[in-house]
């Protein structure tokens, strides 16, 4: 089986490119790329797609993505999951361990994965929790899980709160290569909080979650990376204080990298009003200044990574009084418009923003994926900029409704999405 993507305009950050070029799948693996490939040979089993005027990327990568499977199996699935990452034009997701059971084990990783391999859309690579049940207490098997098939260590949902534990845990995951994804805030200083503190919290009554909650733990980290030479990952950042501090340690050195989630640059805590429980996310919406922060520092290269922090919940979850709503939205089928409003705005270059949505989080997650160099497996996501739609969750993938972008007038849609070269989602 051959597919000849012709005449679509390929970016590679990994390989400088951008131009207008035809791109040959054999297989499962990228066989060439240039202008005008003349197909040699037999061409029974070629498929030919016409892609002008479209882009051609390496496969999008979304390195924060909960899937709720196993034991939340009503707010989403390994399939429903990777239908909605497909559709959202991602040829790979990277999984949150809190599921129930949380993914602490090797019986959990493999679990995921033969889910994953089952539905077989998108590849799903499970991130395994630092410590038991998450509760930051006893540190988990990190050798056993990696042998199982997980990427990286987290506690997602909780910040690693023993500072002891996060060093070991820096320490153990580097000597295995592997990346540990921090989710920071202090939990003592969020504690009650329902969303960002400051004058609309005041406002609307709710009890506020710091900058400095989140601050403070993304200093702890980088100290902590920077005295023991190891490698940390902070996700969803989301103020001015830990854009700065990331900054300042990549300037001197530290091995840190960081990712951002579109609506923490798309959205501030102005969309709380009316206690719209859809934008509760963690860490919460923050202000304009530091949604400018956000923006400056995926600019400036301090976040290596746009990650979409997918959360779904059912209205269980979410059609309740706002202090006791669950934190998260879906960001799998939006993500890549919400980017590209970056683009449009001059924050970023195409080119940056697929190095973003791709090869930098292939490299944090260290998967050999990213990348349309020649041999390398062929995931391919072909998008369509011009394309303008409106965000309508009942034509979403995802099982749970839960975003306050619905309603909202985008550009730019995945128009084809090919995982391992198969065709795992085409544009109607
Ligand atoms: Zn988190």
């Amino acid at each position: 089986m051959r597919l000849l993507l012709r005449g679509g305009r390929i970016i590679d950050p990994s390989q400088q490119l951008d131009d207008q070029m035809d791109l040959l799948i054999e297989g499962r693996t990228i066989a060439d790329l240039g202008k005008g490939l003349t197909r040699a040979g037999d061409e029974s089993d070629l498929t030919i797609l016409e892609l002008e005027g479209k882009l051609v990327v390496p496969g999008l990568i979304d390195m924060h993505t909960h899937l709720r499977e196993p034991g939340f199996e009503y707010k989403e699935t390994v399939r429903t999951g990777s239908l909605a990452a497909a559709a959202g034009g991602f040829t790979s997701i990277a999984c949150m361990p809190n599921t129930d059971p949380v993914n602490d084990t090797r019986s959990v990783t493999e679990f995921i994965l033969r889910k994953a391999r089952q539905c077989g859309v998108v590849n799903v690579y499970p991130v395994a929790a630092v410590s038991k049940s998450s509760e930051g207490a006893v540190i988990t098997e990190f050798a056993d899980l990696r042998d199982a098939g997980a990427v990286a260590f987290s506690d997602d949902g909780k910040s690693v709160m023993n500072s002891g534990l996060m060093r070991r845990a820096l320490e153990y995951a580097d000597a295995l290569g592997m990346p540990v994804i921090s989710h920071c805030e202090d939990m003592d200083l969020a504690a009650g909080g329902a969303a960002n503190e400051g004058v609309v919290a005041t406002r609307l009554g709710l009890r506020g979650i710091p900058n400095i909650a989140e601050d403070l733990m993304v200093g702890r980290d980088i100290a902590i990376a920077e005295y023991t030479g190891t490698a940390v990952h902070i996700a969803h950042v989301s103020t001015v204080g830990a854009v700065a501090l990331i900054r300042e340690a990549k300037r001197r050195g530290v091995r840190v990298t960081a990712e951002a989630a579109p609506h923490h640059f798309t959205l501030t805590d102005e969309a709380l009003q009316d206690y719209d429980t859809r934008a509760k996310v963690s860490p919460p919406l923050r202000t304009m200044g530091d949604v400018s922060a956000v923006r400056e520092g995926l600019k400036d290269g301090t976040l290596d990574a746009v990650a979409s922090d997918h959360a779904p919940h059912s209205t269980l979850e979410k059609d309740v009084e706002f202090d006791y709503a669950a934190n998260g939205m879906i960001g799998l089928e939006t993500s890549l418009a919400l980017s590209l409003r970056l683009v449009e705005e001059g924050v970023l270059t195409l080119d940056q923003l697929v190095a973003k949505m791709s090869t930098n989080p292939a490299k944090i997650l260290r998967i050999p994926k990213g990348t349309l160099r020649l041999g390398a497996d062929a995931d391919v996501t072909v998008m369509d900029l011009d394309e303008e739609w409106t965000v309508d969750v009942t034509r979403f993938q995802s099982r749970s409704k839960n975003t306050p972008f619905i309603g909202w007038r985008l550009r730019g849609k995945a128009f084809l999405t090919i995982v391992g070269g198969e065709i795992k989602y085409r544009a109607r």
